[in-house]
């Protein structure tokens, strides 16, 4: 990253990130409309969007199905390699350390996030997995894409979530906390 904003907001890539980072966001919409928490990712290659996913965790009961390994799979697929040079991922929420894991094993050059994840993320706030010294490769990261729209769309998530609980409370009178687990989660986990 450059340690000059200004400088940052006038490299080319700049503008590319915020358009590849759009279809990033229509994938975390595509989550949000099947209730789950809206996390999307794309894998673009060569400029060309290779592959897409959004989070399916709860209904898949998968703990594996987030946005960036569920279009990792698809991306290498797509390709008929199990690595993917060159290849930059675009997510809206800073990565787990499972999914920053992947990237690495896949070799992916590049990952751009809008948001960081507190509780979970492993790209840089709780860990730097994308960057372990002495490991064989290194994922180089930028973040704060449409951070702002990113997370408008986690908050409208989780305060609908919220509003439903409380309904449920007031429905099942004291003591109901039925939705409590579900609301406090902020990660795809
Ligand atoms: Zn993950």
């Amino acid at each position: 990253m450059s340690p000059d904003p200004e400088l940052d907001e006038q490299r080319p890539e700049r503008l590319s990130d915020e358009l590849y980072m759009g279809f990033a966001l229509a994938e975390a919409r595509r989550a949000f409309d099947r209730d789950e928490v809206p996390i999307g990712a794309v894998i673009v290659l060569d400029g060309r969007v290779l592959a897409r996913g959004h989070n399916l965790t709860r209904w898949r009961r998968d703990p594996l199905a987030h946005a960036e390994l569920r279009a990792l799979s698809r991306a290498t697929r797509a390709t008929g390699d199990l690595r993917l040079p060159g290849a930059v991922v675009y997510t809206t929420v800073e990565p787990c350390f499972m999914c920053a894991g992947a990237m690495v094993h896949a070799r992916i050059a590049r990952v751009v996030w809008a948001v960081r994840d507190e509780k979970f993320g492993g790209g840089a706030s709780l860990g730097q997995v994308l960057q372990v010294a002495g490991a064989n490769h290194q994922v180089d990261y930028s973040e704060g894409v449409r951070a702002a729209e990113a997370r408008a769309l986690l908050q409208e998530f989780f305060q609908s979530k919220r509003m439903a609980a409380r309904q449920s409370r007031i429905r099942s009178g004291p003591g109901a906390d039925m939705a409590k687990d579900s609301v406090e989660e902020s990660g795809q986990a």
